[in-house]
């Protein structure tokens, strides 16, 4: 297993995610005796990370990893878990909360604790007053509850670096979405940079977006078999951020012992890519795009009559046209109503001054059905909220 420095722990460079163990469909319950079988196995070969969240399975992969794990010291892994900011019904006992985790996970204390999922959506509850969010959490972090405090990022660039501005000091690390294919199109690498000039420590979730680098496409993963016949797709995705100095922990939401298998190998050293491999995991990333090629440079935007954040929406879009998901919802909920893609008159005005010819009213009109008629965070929350008001009545 390689493993990285952070101020003094030895963490091993996999990280073990808890939110993609196997669940009965018709009952919900997690698979204990093939999570146990996963841990054993990871544990067996130097994995000591492991990454759950108060909302993940509908609240079972805390109880789950905590029984996976209680046969083992408490002091011979590093426990992650995350406060649900994301998913609140309003302003609640957040230390009660962070009880009802701590139970689950039969721990007094967490060595790493995020506030979950910061977007341009999430953050306005993270830092209100009323929610009292992060004082909370930095009591609980000075009372020795929280080891290391950090956040889950799904925002854009802008959001990142003003949020760190405002918040100096107070975070160690940032967990983001990043992987060969969002290094440009989810911006991880402008996100990568803002963390390390911050001097904080990146962790990495989705290293294969939610397994689609896992598995390519039959074309795609001829390239890389010409290179490798015996490597996985997989390997090459872990592979590509291991070369990344700054990224302490790769986070690997596994449900098959083989999964398990293939990262152990993946993980046993450092194999830095050629370049001859990562050309090609480039060019493999370029196929998968489906979206338009916005480089952020803001030339449109001076002459929008709506005053609309072009470059925001076109991240937005991008991330639709890769796989329909929440969070372009949510970062489109963010938006006043005056600022949304619907917005757009349809003037041309940025398509004339876009450097990359990009037709952006027909990508924002697009966007806009897009949003309408796609899965939306904020019906989606509503099933969260009824479940924490439940935990906290129990607890
Ligand atoms: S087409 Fe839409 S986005 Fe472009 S300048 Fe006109 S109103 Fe703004
Ligand atoms: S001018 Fe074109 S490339 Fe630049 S931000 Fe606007 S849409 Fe993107």
């Amino acid at each position: 297993m390689i493993y990285s420095d952070f101020h003094g722990l030895k963490l091993s460079r996999l990280g073990f995610g808890c939110m993609r163990f196997t669940t009965d469909p018709s009952t919900g319950e997690v698979d204990q005796d093939k999570v146990n079988a996963m841990f054993d196995l990871a544990i067996k070969n130097g994995v000591n990370y492991f990454d759950t969240a108060y909302p993940y399975l509908g609240g079972k992969s805390e109880g789950a990893m905590a029984e996976a794990l209680s046969k083992y010291p408490r002091d011979s892994y590093y426990l992650a878990d995350k406060f649900p900011g994301h998913s609140l019904p309003g302003p609640v006992d957040n230390l009660a909360l962070f009880n009802v985790s701590l139970k689950r996970c039969r721990t007094d204390y967490f060595d790493f604790y995020l506030l979950h999922n910061i977007t341009e959506w999430s953050v306005k509850i993270y830092e209100s007053e009323e929610y009292h969010i992060i004082p909370d959490v930095i009591k609980l972090k000075e009372e020795g509850k929280i080891r290391h405090l950090g956040f889950s990022f799904h925002g854009g660039p802008q959001l990142l670096e003003e949020f760190l501005n405002r918040h100096e000091g107070i975070f160690e690390f940032v967990q983001i979405q990043c992987n060969y294919l969002d290094w440009t199109l989810q911006d991880a690498r402008k996100k990568y940079d803002i963390i390390t000039s911050h001097g904080l420590g990146v962790w990495v979730m989705e290293p294969c977006r939610g397994g689609k680098l896992a598995v390519l496409s039959e074309e795609n993963s001829g390239k890389l078999k010409t290179l490798d016949p015996n490597a996985s797709d997989a390997s090459y995705a872990f592979r590509y951020l291991q070369d990344l100095d700054n990224i302490k922990v790769i986070l690997s939401g596994m449900n098959e012992v083989t999964q398990v298998e293939d990262n152990l190998d993946t993980f046993k050293e450092h194999r830095p890519l050629s370049d001859q491999e990562r050309d090609t995991l480039y060019e493999i990333a370029e196929s998968l795009k489906k979206g338009v090629p916005c480089t952020g440079c803001r030339y449109c935007c001076e002459g929008c009559p709506m005053e609309l954040n072009i470059p925001y929406l076109l991240e937005c879009y991008n991330d639709y046209k890769y796989a329909s998901a929440l969070t372009p919802s949510m970062r489109l909920d963010a938006l006043e109503e005056d600022k949304k893609p619907s917005a757009c008159i349809g003037c041309g005005q940025c398509s004339h001054a876009c450097p990359q010819h990009i037709d952006v009213p027909a990508a924002l009109a697009e966007l806009a059905e897009l949003y309408r008629s796609g899965p939306k965070w904020s019906e989606m929350v509503k099933g969260r909220h009824e479940a924490i008001i439940k935990d906290l009545k129990d607890r």
